[in-house]
């Protein structure tokens, strides 16, 4: 039987329909929905939300461009053998409001058993490192990591702020603009580098990324995750909570439907959508956007000039039963050039393996599927492993992952500014663009959005 491969894109392309801003005027008034709030987005945090805003009373509808709600979440299931496998979210750092929300929806969670990958060495003899430029096994041995956690760890002790959203000190500390290349190098990390390449998945060239952004992917909690263990659904499945929130939802749930335009004034906010049934207009009083806030996924949007020239200058730079990782022996840290194969691991479905690939830049999936199957063409041909060619199972793009903007725009107040767009036209934001991304923390983080929004 051939290998399949499942959640090939970290960054690939954009999905969804594009539109361009198209008036309203001309719709009936059946296909009026009056709500309080109209949430852009159903993956983590705006399901969070909705579900938020219907245990506080208020009244919700959410637009969403796929055909489920969950976002980075998505249980593949095999058609052959029936074995289900976690193709995104993994695991759930414990806290309250997450534990809190598995509960209200009865979905009981357990310690994730076996801890999540990798863990300190010896690797298991089943981890092989590879070179994919060239196909073939490299002789390389992780280092010990744990010196450099505890150091690392002391480091994050000075920057207790950056787990509650981008509210940053003025001035910003300097450690946190810099490369993080540089900031491995001045605090003697390198022994981590391998391991947090590996969870900071996503981020692009993560030695040339702003060490902020990989403290905020890699921070206290995710230490304090490792330290106290994660969880996951006693059943496995990831997507159940959002089946069970799309059944309690029900109607206020547009999916499969995009925005074609807004239009917000002073005391109300009209949304104009495209729906499978046709187009609807929402109207509300308050707009909650939790999708990427870049310029080209908010076409149709009536965007003001503060708002246009903060959301313009993010970019997401990225973002058998062997564990292949991609390993560079001649370069910086060992990291190899992106975009490529970050590393494939075992699903537990047999023949089913699980293949994470990131680029600085967007790339389509034709480009992608290209390279991955070259680079799997050169792991047979040195005899590495994969005697016959794969077949893709599911292919499935998580970009844009991680929003970032220049170390220049940090310093200049842009985290300032955006907190600022908090309620500025009668809209509020929440998502990893404004946290980071962790469910738990969007969770927490959202929870004092939607306190804002009741506030109201
Ligand atoms: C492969 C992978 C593994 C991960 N593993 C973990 C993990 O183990 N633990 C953890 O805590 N976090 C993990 N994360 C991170 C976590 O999934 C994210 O931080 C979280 O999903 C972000 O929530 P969000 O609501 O901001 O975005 P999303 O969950 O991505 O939701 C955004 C939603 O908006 C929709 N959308 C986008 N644009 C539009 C538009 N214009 N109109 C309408 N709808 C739109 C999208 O389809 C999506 O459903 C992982 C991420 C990835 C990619």
């Amino acid at each position: 039987m051939r290998t399949r491969l499942w959640n090939m894109g970290v960054s690939a392309w954009k999905e969804g329909v594009k539109v361009k801003s198209v008036e309203h005027g001309h719709l009936q008034h059946k296909d009026t929905i009056a709500r309080d709030v109209c949430i852009i987005g159903g993956g983590a945090t705006g399901t969070f939300s909705a579900i938020g805003l219907r245990d506080r009373g208020k009244s919700m509808a959410i637009i969403e461009q796929k055909d489920r709600l969950g976002g980075h979440t998505l249980t593949y299931q095999d058609p052959t053998t029936g074995g289900k496998t976690k193709a995104g979210l993994v695991v759930i750092r414990p806290s309250t409001i997450s534990q809190e929300y598995f509960a209200r929806f009865n979905i009981p969670l357990t310690k994730f058993n076996p801890p999540p990958p990798p863990p300190p060495p010896p690797m298991p003899d089943s981890t092989l490192y590879v070179d994919f430029s060239t196909g073939k096994k490299v002789n390389f041995t992780p280092s010990d990591p744990s010196q450099a956690f505890a150091a690392y760890g002391e480091q994050l002790e000075k920057y207790p702020f950056l787990d509650n959203g981008f509210d940053l000190p003025d001035p910003i500390p300097a450690d946190l603009l810099l490369p993080f290349g540089d900031f491995v190098k001045k605090y003697n990390l390198s022994a981590m580098v391998m391991l947090v390449s590996k969870l900071g998945q996503g981020l692009g060239d993560l030695l040339y990324q702003p060490t902020l952004y990989v403290i905020k992917k890699f921070g206290a909690t995710a230490l304090e995750g490792f330290a106290k263990g994660f969880l996951v659904p006693a059943n496995g499945d990831n997507s159940e909570l959002y089946v069970k929130a799309l059944a309690e939802l029900d109607d206020d749930v547009l999916l499969s439907s995009c925005v074609l335009s807004t239009r917000r004034e002073r005391d109300s906010v009209k949304v104009l959508v495209k729906t499978p049934t046709g187009q609807k207009i929402i109207e509300t009083k308050t707009l909650l956007v939790t999708v990427p806030p870049k310029l080209d996924n908010l076409q149709g949007f009536d965007l003001d000039a503060k708002e246009t020239s903060l959301f313009v200058q993010f970019s997401n730079s990225i973002p058998n039963n062997h564990c292949l990782i991609n390993v560079a022996v001649d370069a910086r840290e060992n990291l190899p050039d992106l975009p490529g194969i970050y590393e494939i691991t075992p699903t537990g479905v047999p023949n089913l393996v699980n293949l994470k690939y990131g680029s600085p830049v967007s790339m389509l999936e034709k480009l992608v599927e290209r390279d991955v199957m070259d680079s799997l063409a050169r792991l047979r041909k040195a005899g590495t492993v994969y005697t016959t060619p794969p077949e893709i199972a599911l292919f499935s793009s998580h970009t844009p992952f991680e929003l970032t903007v220049p170390v220049s725009a940090i310093k200049n107040g842009f985290y300032k500014e955006l907190n600022e767009l908090h309620g500025h036209r009668n809209t509020y934001y929440t998502g990893s663009a404004f946290q980071a991304h962790d469910v738990s923390l969007l969770w927490e983080f959202t929870d004092t959005i939607l306190d804002k929004i009741m506030g109201r």
